[in-house]
């Protein structure tokens, strides 16, 4: 039901946003890749999603911390697919746990930058064409830490629940448009992203790998992670027509954590 849309997702060479990816270019949607990692790694990932889906791709790299790369993703972009972005998936981003006393300065900007200030940038630079069209849709990969807060998270929790807001105030400005704009919130991913948290706290307790995942998941309910496609698949329903109604409102998949 995407066959002819294209859609851009930030940081789609790992974890949440490769499995969007793949999601919604099984749609048939064409995928414009972006985000860091190993030259053929992505590569390969790319050329398999054109192959697998029979759709169109494209990887354009950039640092979503740079104003310039971010203004250069969506100019390639376009060149690329100049009927312009009709799905924006504003996923990108990283975690730095500190307690707020030493949390760097530095990273609180960066954070803000790639989850906050990109975001804000490239749905200024999509959201004309999607109006013109009078279809589109803007997917903000938040978190469950866009409702609730967790200790030395602080700039992480601030900037998810930041980003609700901006959903919240895109949704009332192309209201009656078309276009929809909604966040996912997952709880935890076993991504990268996770891992590493895993692997610090394992570290900290003089403990397994094992022992740092089942510490984390104390605060899922179900004990166990989300799936990165249980988070896929509900990308690719907010961009469905039965989602048309759908916009402002945050998709929680936290295996009961906010319930708790
Ligand atoms: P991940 O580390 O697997 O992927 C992050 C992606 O963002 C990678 O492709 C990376 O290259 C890219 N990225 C990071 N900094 C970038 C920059 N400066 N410029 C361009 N690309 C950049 O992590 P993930 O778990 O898939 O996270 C994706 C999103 O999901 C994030 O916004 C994260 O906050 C959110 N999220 C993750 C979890 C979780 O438990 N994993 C839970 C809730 C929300």
């Amino acid at each position: 039901f995407l066959s002819g849309r294209t859609a851009l997702i930030t940081g789609s060479t790992s974890g949440i946003g490769e499995g969007v990816a793949k999601a919604l270019a099984s749609r048939g949607a064409n995928i414009v890749f972006n985000g860091f990692g190993d030259e053929n790694e992505i590569k390969k990932l790319v050329d398999n999603v054109q192959k697998d889906y029979s759709v169109q791709t494209t990887f354009i790299g950039g640092d979503l911390t740079k104003e310039k790369d971010v203004q250069a993703l969506y100019d390639n972009a376009l060149s690329k697919f100049p009927g312009g972005i009709d799905i924006l998936v504003n996923n990108a981003g990283f975690q730095n746990v500190s307690p707020l006393e030493n949390f760097p300065l530095d990273v609180f900007n960066k954070m803000v930058a790639v989850m906050l200030t990109a975001p804000f940038h490239l749905t200024k630079l999509c959201v004309g064409n999607m109006k013109q069209k009078g279809w589109g849709r803007i997917i903000n990969i938040a978190s469950v830490h866009g409702h609730v807060a967790s200790p030395n998270k602080t700039a992480y929790v601030a900037i998810k629940h930041g980003i609700i807001g901006f959903t919240k105030a895109v949704a009332i400005e192309t209201a009656g448009t078309g276009v929809t704009c909604t966040a996912m919130c997952p709880g935890y991913v076993e991504t990268p992203l996770f891992i590493k948290q895993a692997e610090d706290i394992a570290k900290k307790i003089g403990g397994t790998y094992d022992d740092g995942k089942k510490q984390i998941l104390r605060v899922h309910p179900t004990g166990e992670p989300v799936k990165v496609d249980e988070v896929s698949e509900c990308v690719a329903f907010l961009c469905s027509q039965a989602a048309s109604q759908m916009t402002g409102s945050s998709l929680i998949v936290d295996g009961g954590w906010v319930s708790h």
